[in-house]
């Protein structure tokens, strides 16, 4: 684990504001990295990673990074031990249940169990574990707010930024699971490593 800090960044909704976040601290990423996958940044001590949101605690908790910028709803799912030495504060969102507006919420009729379609079933399971609810979960990788129109399950726990998605597909909020924003994560042996190194960037983000 030595060289320069490798920093694992999300593909997706997360990627634009991290790298502004980083541009800001003066650490530029190349914007046209073609097809590398290691993209070197203007601080020569300082490389980053692309991968995919559900990898970067993998990479991170691994020490294949040594930091990452990750959703809480990603990292909270996967139970990586990671060190969480930043709240970048963006992405904010929310983990939540969602079912059809039209329908009762959350008795069923005939008192059947709700089948709950979602990507994040650990988070799901643990929720309507600790009210003490059974439910049965259904893991699906995407097109989640689909799931009950379909008939393929009652509820959905999926996140939510302006509700627009959840609406358009006469969907209500009924609870709250998660707050979810994006944060700096740390692998344990390399903060402890490369200390100065660690500090150094905590310092230009914070
Ligand atoms: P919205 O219609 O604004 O409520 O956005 C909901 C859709 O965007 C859902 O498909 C979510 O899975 C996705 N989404 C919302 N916020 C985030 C986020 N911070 N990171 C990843 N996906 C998100």
């Amino acid at each position: 684990m030595s060289g320069p800090l490798r920093i694992a960044l999300a593909k997706g909704r997360l990627y634009q504001p991290a790298v502004a976040r980083f541009a800001a601290a003066g650490i530029v990423i190349d914007p046209e990295p073609g097809r590398r996958l290691l993209i070197p940044s203007s601080d020569p001590a300082i490389e980053f990673l692309v991968v995919k949101p559900a990898d970067v605690a993998v990479y991170v908790e691994s020490g294949a990074a040594d930091l990452g910028v990750t959703g809480t709803d990603v990292l909270r799912e996967s139970e990586a031990d990671v060190l969480e030495p930043l709240d970048l504060g963006f992405g904010a969102c929310r983990l939540v249940v969602a079912s059809p507006a039209a329908q009762p919420f959350p008795a069923l009729p005939g008192g059947k169990t709700a089948r709950v379609a979602t990507k994040y079933p650990n988070l799901a399971w643990q929720h309507f574990a600790r009210g003490g609810r059974p439910v049965e979960i259904i893991a699906v990788h995407g097109s989640v707010e689909v799931a009950p129109l379909l008939g393929l399950a009652h509820w959905i726990v999926d996140l939510v930024d302006t509700g627009n998605t959840l609406r358009a597909n006469g969907l209500t909020e009924r609870e709250t699971i998660l707050t979810v924003g994006a944060v700096l994560v740390a692998n344990r042996a390399s903060q402890k490593l490369k200390l100065e190194q660690h500090l150094r960037l905590m310092s230009r983000l914070g």
